[in-house]
């Protein structure tokens, strides 16, 4: 248990952190040590070679509706934190629901599918996800209280710094 701990640590210290905050490799909230999850990008029962690979290694949520949990044992092709930089392929959109990810409209077949899949797979438009990106729409850019480091992502405040201008 305490390695798994300190696995956790160093992974986020090394690839999710943004300034002194930690974030879910899938979903980008920021999460706190003590409260994640131990991401195998693919199944440790299917890939055992892949078990203690670094490359295949990530730190998630723990929310059980989406990212890591919700993923579970699928062995499937998604994208990957390590290889694909995310916001190459997702953005978000607004819409009445709130704020949901899509995919980019310019990409091919074989990427528009594999996105889908990824927010399928990883319910990255769950309801309570797509309510906290609502959440700070309305207290950052309606509301008009200024931007707090502390608690978003640097993607989603781009794209809601977009919507204030
Ligand atoms: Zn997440």
């Amino acid at each position: 248990m305490k390695i798994k701990q300190k696995l956790k640590e160093y992974i986020l210290e090394k690839e999710q952190k943004f300034i002194k905050h930690y974030f879910c490799c899938y979903c980008n909230r920021f999460i706190s040590l003590i409260n994640t999850h131990l991401e195998h990008f693919l199944p440790r029962d299917f890939f055992k070679n892949q078990q203690f690979s670094y490359s295949n290694i990530f730190v998630s949520c723990n929310d059980k509706k989406t990212c890591g949990h919700f993923k579970e044992n699928k062995e499937t092709s998604i994208l990957n934190p390590s290889k694909d930089i995310f916001a190459d392929y997702l953005e978000y959109k607004i819409s009445d629901n709130g704020i949901e990810i899509v995919s980019k409209n310019n990409l091919g077949l074989k990427y528009k599918k594999i996105c889908e899949d990824t927010i399928k797979i990883l319910n990255l438009n769950e309801r309570r996800l797509v309510n906290y990106r609502m959440n700070l729409y309305i207290q950052h850019v309606r509301k008009k209280v200024p931007f707090d480091y502390a608690e978003i992502h640097p993607i989603l405040m781009n794209f809601l710094k977009k919507l204030q201008e």
